[in-house]
């Protein structure tokens, strides 16, 4: 068949090719993690040092195919390298640096990581560990020669003096757009952490439907604060995005506290903010205590778990800023749905309408989703039947990296190992994911919904509900509570407002008031830890 169209293969490379030439004035800033002074720079900069750095990396001796590990903060030297390793045809592995050592040695082993980017601040994980790393060949730090860390190991390079003599040309080769583009790991709450590789065509869909306007809808006019990692799940595809659109760029580098998040916003104007809940939590309390208001802001997007209904209002409130909830996961690049309204919800009274933009939202174009019983049949899409999630599309994983079998069913579907409704207007909410749900005396209870209702209360920062072992009712929920500054919230007065959602039987049997919640390497409360730690809980 004769192709009429043009027909060049996806490649990274034209993102940062196109923002350089079309955007080169547009800036990204970085609050430098060296020394959390704000560095700014352009696109076009960008451009030209990612071509620096392409060509210093094809010096050390690599070849199409070969991982390049990053174990790296959003800055601009990050992304810099991202277009640099990706757009010659290497793949650009992103290393979460929260990981616990034993998942470190596992996915840089597994992904045979020929060089290493790193934070000087991180440092310390290499100097540690660098003998499990045997097929390492040498590591890159991203950073000048005056922060160097002080050490014996030969092979260490700093980024600045590696890519000083460089030409600043570079010719993209092309190749396959299926060719692997990025590798990301998932947590591994459970046994191994599994890699998903991602292609440049799917990463670039991705990125296209991730512009859409009822999707992230990203433009030259929005500054945008990417608190969302670099490192995880391709920073819920921003990266891209920015070149893409001519968006400004703001890296908070190693600052996510609430003042400097606030400073960021405050200081450039930003429009726009993507991140997980619990970067918002704490902004939020920030600007509550200064008694401050994000003037700027129009939309913060929220996504990795669920958004409490209190943070909608809070920002909605306080802020005349629209919550826009998402949701996703590693395997799906990571854009499943997002919460926008439809015209039907606009038409609705102020309050019911809230009800629906408190749920994950709706599909992008491009996922296709659905809810099935344990049989594997469909559920009603009434907003009330809840099965496990299933998901497809050209950006969701097929088989995990190195895999022999494909992870989907013949159809193509993916199993989340999300619980979910679907509602008529294709709204979906999760519940809860499978192995959080709390089974009592046969029911389940939604840790998800108890801790966002319990965050509702005024002096509760943050809750997490877990189910502990229970010799009549096999499992009862336990809420674990970390107050607001200050405050000294009565279980009593958290139990009232539970039960304004839960029937008497679901009502935790205890609260315990803790100092801080621990978390996953992602940002989301670890019920893996929480389970263990309170798995002999006798209550009072
Ligand atoms: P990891 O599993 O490594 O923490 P992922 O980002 O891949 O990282 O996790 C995906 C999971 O996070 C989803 O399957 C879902 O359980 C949860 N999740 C993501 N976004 C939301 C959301 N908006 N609401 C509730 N859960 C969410």
């Amino acid at each position: 068949m004769a192709i009429n169209m043009q027909n060049t293969p996806f490649n990274l490379a034209s993102c940062i090719e196109f923002a350089g030439k079309y955007h080169g004035q547009q800036k990204v800033i970085t609050r430098l993690v060296e020394n959390d002074e704000l560095h700014e720079t352009t696109y076009s900069e960008i451009l030209l040092r990612s071509r620096k750095f392409a060509n210093a990396l094809k010096k050390l001796g690599v070849e199409f195919g070969d991982k390049v590990g990053t174990i790296a903060l959003n800055t601009y030297r990050h992304l810099e390298a991202w277009y640099g390793i990706s757009g010659q045809g290497l793949v650009c592995h992103t290393i979460n640096p929260r990981l616990s050592p034993t998942q470190l040695i596992y996915i840089i082993n597994h992904a045979e990581d020929k060089y290493i980017l790193i934070d000087h601040v991180f440092w310390p994980i290499v100097e540690k560990m660098h003998q499990h790393f045997p097929k390492v060949k040498g590591y890159i730090v991203l950073t000048e020669e005056k922060y160097m860390p002080k050490t014996e190991l030969p092979n260490v390079y700093c980024y600045e003096t590696l890519i000083e003599g460089e030409s600043d040309q570079f010719d993209w080769p092309e190749f396959d757009e299926n060719s692997g583009s990025s590798l990301c790991y998932t947590s591994g709450t459970t046994g191994n952490p599994k890699g998903v590789m991602y292609t440049h065509k799917s990463n670039l869909l991705h990125s296209y439907a991730g512009g859409l306007k009822d999707a992230i809808g990203m433009n030259a006019r929005d500054t945008v604060l990417v608190v969302v990692p670099l490192f995880h799940a391709n920073s819920w595809g921003i990266a891209y995005l920015g070149p893409m659109t001519g968006a400004t760029l703001l890296f908070p580098g190693k600052a996510m506290d609430g003042a400097s998040t606030f400073e960021l916003i405050e200081k450039y104007q930003a429009t726009l903010a993507a991140g997980v809940p619990t970067v918002w939590t704490n902004l939020l309390d920030y600007a509550d205590n200064v008694g401050k208001k994000m003037e700027s802001v129009t939309e913060v997007i929220v996504g990795g778990s669920a958004a409490p209904m209190s943070m909608l209002k809070a920002f909605r409130d306080k802020h005349d800023i629209d919550l826009l909830h998402a949701w996703g996961m590693t395997e799906m690049s990571p854009l499943g749905t997002l919460n926008r309204p439809t015209p039907q919800i606009l038409a609705m009274p102020k309050d019911e309408q809230l009800t629906y933009r408190i749920k994950q939202g709706r599909p992008v174009f491009g996922v296709d989703m659905k809810v099935v019983d344990e049989n594997g049949v469909e559920q009603p899409r009434d907003g009330k039947s809840v099965g496990h999630l299933l998901v497809k599309g050209n950006w969701v994983v097929h088989s995990y990296y190195k895999a022999e079998a494909p992870c989907v069913d013949e159809d193509g579907w993916f199993d989340t190992g999300d619980m979910a409704n679907i509602d008529e207007y294709g709204y979906m909410e999760i519940v809860d994911r499978s192995k959080d749900l709390i089974k009592s005396g046969g029911e389940w209870i939604s840790s998800v919904d108890m801790e966002n209702t319990a965050m509702g209360h005024p002096d509760v920062l943050m809750a997490a509900a877990i189910a502990i072992p229970d010799e009549k009712w096999s499992e009862r929920p336990l809420l674990i509570v970390v107050p607001k500054e200050g405050k000294t919230p009565s279980k009593e007065s958290i139990k009232e407002v539970l039960a304004t959602q839960f029937a008497k039987w679901q009502l935790p049997d205890d609260i315990v008031f803790v100092e801080s919640i621990p978390l996953t390497a992602t940002g989301k409360f670890s019920k893996l830890t929480l389970r263990q730690q309170f798995a002999d809980y006798k209550g009072e």
